[in-house]
Parts: C-alpha cells; structure tokens; sequence
C-alpha cells in the first residue's frame, strides 16, 4: 500500500472509534467531552502526519484499525485530565526561582491559606462592630510593627506597588531617578516603562556607572515630584563607580520638600550579613534612612505569597490607597491569609529563619546539604546504580529573584552521568517524571543541588528514577 488515499480511507470515524469498549470504558471514568476531543484530536494529527509525510517509506506498517488507535487516545485523556499547574521537585539549587514559583511557603502560611480558602472569611468585615471592614486591615498593624513603618498597603505585586505609588504620588510630574538603577528585572518589567505607565516623567540623571548627589540636585525643579532609588537587583555595577545613599538622597528630599521612594526589590526583614552573606539592605534600614515609601515583593527574600507591599508614610500611603489603581491591584484573600501568617513568623526572627522556606533554604549549614546528598546518592546507587553513576559533589547554589547576584552558597549536589543517556535527555526525562523533576546541567553532567531539595521529597524522586531506569 502506497498511496495516502489509501491510508486515510483506512482511518476510521469518530463514531465508530466512540462503540469501542475500551473508549467507552475511557467515557466512563472520564467526562465525555475530553474522550471526544481526544478521539478527534488522535484522528486529525494522523491525517495530518499521512497528507503531510513525503516519504512513503514512514507510512509503511503504519497500523490504523480503530483499537490500534486506542492507546494514543488513552495517552492524551490521561494527559489532559493532569492539571496543568503543578508541583515540582526544584533541585536547580536556585532558591527564588522565578520559572519555578519564587518562594515557597511556611507551613503556617500554607495553613492559613486553606482555612480562608474553603470557608467564608472576615476578608472586608469587622467581626467586632459588625460592620463593613477593609481588606487593608489584616496586615496593616503587623506591617507596621515588623518595620515601625507609619502605614502599609499590599497589593498584587512589587511591579504593581511601584505603579501605584508613581501614579499617586507623581502623575504627570517628574521623578529624579539615576541612570544606574534603570533595571530591568526578569520578565521585562523595566523601570522607565512602569514609570511611563503611571503617568510619571523620568528625569534620569548621571551616567550608567557614577551618579552624584550635585546630578539629582540639578534636575530638581518645579516639576519635580519624586526622587527615587531602586535596587538594581540582579546586577552590579563593580570598579569605577559611585552611588548616592538612601540617606543622602533623603537629606536632598528634605531640602526640597519631595518624598523620597525606596523601590527594595525583594524587600528582607533579616540582616543577612549576620549570618556571613553579603549586607542586604533590610527594608527597616530603608525606613530608618528616612525614605517616605519603600516597595518590596511578598515572595522574593521575605518568602510569602507573590505580593507588592507598600511601607511609609501615612499621608501618602493613604493617598495610594484611594487611587483606582489600588482596586485594580488589590490582593486577594489567599494571598492575605499567607502574608499574615508569614508575617507573624517574623515577629520572632528566630522563628523566622527556621520556619520561612526561602530563609531557612538560603540558610541551610553546609554539613546539611551534604548529609542530604550523602543520603540521596547512596539510595540512588542503591536502586538505580547499575543505570546511572552517581557522585556527591561540592558545587555553588544562587539565591535567585534579583536577591544578592554575586552572592555564591557553598553546596552539595548529586551528580549523574549515565551511559544509556546524554545529560540533557535525562534531564528531559526527569522534567518529565511525576513528580516532575527540575535540575541543573553542567556540561555532560545532571547535577541535582540538595538546598532546594527537601527531605521529605527525596523518596519521591527516588521513585522517579527508578521509574526512568526501568523504562529504559
Ligand atoms: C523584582 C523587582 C520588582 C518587581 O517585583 P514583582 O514582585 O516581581 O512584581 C520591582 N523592582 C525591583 C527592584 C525588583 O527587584
């Protein structure tokens, strides 16, 4: 048989394909709709694969009875009916993976989170004077405690708190910003194009490498709304280069009556550097500094849920939240409920760092990780070492989500080369394993970093390398 007529003439109907028992059976435990559409979908692609297939030499043997198509719609129900969003195992080592959900939650957040979600809540309702409450209120006081801040506003994101606070505070006048800290983070949210979408006009000043206090002083003017430091998060500028400080740039704002906006980033509660990383700027230091606004994310260093959080200045937080913007913006009941809870994780640090995932990861001794990856690469050898050749190796792990770029973490990872694959097809096979699994390659090497990877899931990965073996 070599001509496609033939081959599509043998494909058979939908309908004939539907009085199938083995489909039939698919429809019974499966909505009726999904079967269908995967009997079409199976269908249309082999139509598609006969007309478009130049060689008939592809098409020979091709089997094309209805039961021989039962496998492929079984696969693709099956596919379909996964949810599409799900857990992974992160074992890139990189804490606040942006691709892999930044930070993961406490669980006490992951707790709060589930009591809101499936019961009704006091979201806007004041449960004491059994009237309307704000949504604000919930994390407003703990904030401000955390911070000594005077006001706080969350919204749904860092991107989304400096849209709010230049919409507010400086529509259609100029902010002061150095041409230094015009970022862009991950994910193309870029300084200059936030601030055209708030209405603000960007008044850069100085050059890429050395800004000045006399540069932001020259720009003031009447128009002059706002000055504003950003942390420029993923990158450094090393050697020849000079910044003007929080407080210098404060003292300037006094000087001219202007508020002075701190955008933090990841925004982190804990003095770091006391725990040998390099000094990160925490947001009480910011606040301290003198700045009127500070903007941070929820769910970079502080480690909850994804989140803009606003601190400063009561007269103009309050201002922030009376602008449109703010109800387009707003947080929901979910991520209120994780923040509160992270939040209260940090009314004792101690606590903090040994309950807050993305603390506790970035925190995480040495001899750990490698008791960790000692205890994974001894159960790999032992259920798939004939397949695959495992080595604990000493390695570097990042922190991730624009938080301490040059900051290296001494780690452990297990390291697998295999002769039956090359390192990326075995990194295709574990992203594709259930649980799936994402690592990091280095050059023919799957390197498998033990910081991001927990205990608890490491039999789970176990299995899925058994898994791989076997199919193999
Ligand atoms: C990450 C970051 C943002 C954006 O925060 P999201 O929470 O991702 O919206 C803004 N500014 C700086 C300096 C950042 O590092």
């Amino acid at each position: 048989m070599s001509n496609k007529k033939e081959y599509l003439r043998q494909l058979s109907a939908v309908d004939e394909i539907l009085q199938l028992e083995a489909i039939q059976s698919l429809i019974d435990n499966h909505p009726r709709q999904v079967v269908v559409d995967a009997v079409r979908t199976v269908l249309e692609e082999l139509r598609e694969a006969i007309l478009s297939s130049k060689d008939p030499a592809e098409l020979a043997g091709l089997e094309l009875g209805p039961e021989d198509l039962v496998p492929l719609i079984t696969d693709l129900v099956r596919e379909v009916m996964q949810p599409h969003l799900k857990r992974v195992i992160n074992a890139t080592g990189v804490v606040i993976h942006t691709n892999l959900g930044r930070s993961i939650l406490a669980p006490e957040a992951v707790d709060a989170l589930m009591a809101v979600a499936g019961g009704y809540s006091n979201l806007e309702f004041n449960l004491k004077l059994g009237e309307r409450g704000s949504r604000h209120d919930h994390v407003e006081d703990l904030l401000c405690t955390l911070t000594s801040a005077e006001a706080a506003v969350v919204v749904n994101n860092n991107a989304g708190a400096v849209l709010l606070a230049l919409a507010t505070l400086a529509s259609g006048k100029e902010v002061v910003v150095s041409r230094g800290e015009l970022v862009e983070i991950g994910g193309s949210f870029r300084i200059p194009d936030v601030m055209r979408q708030s209405g603000a006009i960007l008044r850069e000043v100085g050059t890429t490498n050395k800004t000045y206090l006399k540069d932001y002083r020259e720009a003031i003017g009447e128009e002059t709304a706002l000055l504003l430091k950003v942390h420029t998060s993923n990158f450094k500028v090393v050697g020849f280069a000079a910044e003007v400080s929080l407080e210098e740039l404060v003292a300037l704002g006094g000087e001219h009556n202007l508020p002075v906006m701190n955008d933090l980033g990841s925004g982190v509660f804990v003095d770091l550097s006391q725990y040998g990383l390099s000094h990160e700027p925490t947001v009480q230091e910011a606040l301290k500094a003198g700045a009127d606004v500070v903007t941070f994310s929820g769910d970079k260093l502080l480690g909850a849920p994804q989140a803009g959080i606003v601190l400063g200045k009561k007269e103009l937080v309050e201002k922030m939240k009376k602008h449109p913007l703010a109800r387009a913006l707003r947080v929901d009941k979910l991520t209120l409920a994780g923040l509160e809870a992270t939040l209260r994780l940090y009314l004792d640090p101690a606590l903090a760092i040994e309950r807050v995932p993305t603390l506790k990861m970035i925190l995480t001794p040495l001899a750990d990780l490698e008791k960790r990856a000692h205890r994974f690469g001894e159960e790999l050898k032992k259920k798939v070492g004939g397949i695959f050749d495992v080595k604990v190796e000493r390695e570097i792990s990042r922190v991730g989500g624009g938080a301490l770029p040059l900051e290296e973490l001494p780690t452990y990872v297990v390291g697998l080369t295999s002769a039956g694959f090359s390192a990326v097809e075995l990194a295709d096979k574990l992203r594709l394993s259930e649980p799936s699994i994402v690592a990091r390659l280095k050059e023919d090497k799957v390197l498998l970093d033990m910081r991001t990877v927990r205990d608890e899931e490491i039999p789970e990965a176990i299995s899925s390398f058994e898994r791989i073996a076997h199919l193999h």
